[in-house]
């Protein structure tokens, strides 16, 4: 889950990859399948369909000078004069390869060729290589990326996939696509009963306003407001993103009946 929190910086691939034609290729992001076996997850950040070939980006933010030493699977950061270890991307998208090729296999698409690729966003940051040099091919700056996308063209002139069957592909991979449902409260240690529960009154800031008769009122103030939910619902935006359930919903805003949710949204 690492890395999750900066999506804006993930999506600005989308700058780069705006140079591709747009015909030619289906781009779709944050993908999380269900693998052949059925029994786990795997994730794509960017997936790239064309005819001859799937590109596989995954865009990491590193910065200073990072060092992919190939022979101990290791990659180290110097930043500061300091050195530290972090994970090799490369053998996690080499298997997401695999993985998507069985993915592929199992939904009786063609062997389609898929080329993993590392993106550097940060256009200061100096990538170095050590040991088998073979795996600086997966490793690009974003600003390389058409051109590295232009490359692949060259070594794939052969469509594997009809036009048709890359729609196919591209609807099944969305429909296909699981959005992990993050526990809010597990992943930042709160317990249920910490929440302060309700809409809150925009006057007096009273927790929780009553519902009836199609309108929030606040015990405390009286006051009374068709949209008092509104300035709740900015506060718990973060919330709402990750728990889109109406279930989430109808208990954080202390409804029992579930159709009193259809008046307010
Ligand atoms: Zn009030």
């Amino acid at each position: 889950m690492g890395g999750r929190l900066d999506h804006r910086g993930e999506h600005s691939i989308d700058y780069h990859l705006s140079f591709l034609e747009d015909n030619r290729y289906h781009i779709l992001h944050d993908l999380r399948l269900l693998n052949h076996f059925g029994s786990n997850y795997f994730q794509l950040d960017n997936v790239i369909l064309s005819s001859p070939f799937i590109t596989l980006i995954d865009v990491k933010n590193y910065k200073g000078v990072i060092q992919f030493d190939n022979q101990y699977h290791q990659l180290i950061q110097v930043t500061d004069g300091k050195k530290r270890s972090l994970e090799d991307p490369i053998p996690q998208i080499r298997r997401q390869k695999l993985q998507l090729k069985k993915w592929l296999k199992a939904h009786y698409f063609p062997d389609v060729p898929i080329e993993p690729l590392i993106v550097i966003s940060n256009q200061s940051t100096i990538i170095e290589t050590t040991g088998n040099s073979s795996h600086f091919k997966y490793i690009t700056h974003s600003i390389n990326l058409p051109f590295q996308i232009k490359s692949f063209e060259d070594k794939y002139p052969i469509d594997v996939i009809t036009p048709k069957d890359l729609v196919r592909l591209g609807n099944l991979l969305k429909k296909k696509d699981t959005p992990l449902n993050y526990n809010v409260l597990e992943y930042f240690g709160i317990h249920p009963n910490e929440l302060i529960r309700g809409v809150h009154c925009p006057k007096c800031f009273a927790i929780p306003m009553q519902r009836g008769h199609g309108k929030w009122l606040c015990r405390v103030c009286r006051f009374a407001s068709a949209d008092a939910h509104i300035y709740s619902i900015q506060i718990i935006n973060y919330f709402w993103a990750m728990c889109l359930q109406t279930k989430f919903f109808a208990n954080f805003f202390s409804l029992t009946m579930p159709g009193q949710l259809r008046p307010i949204f």
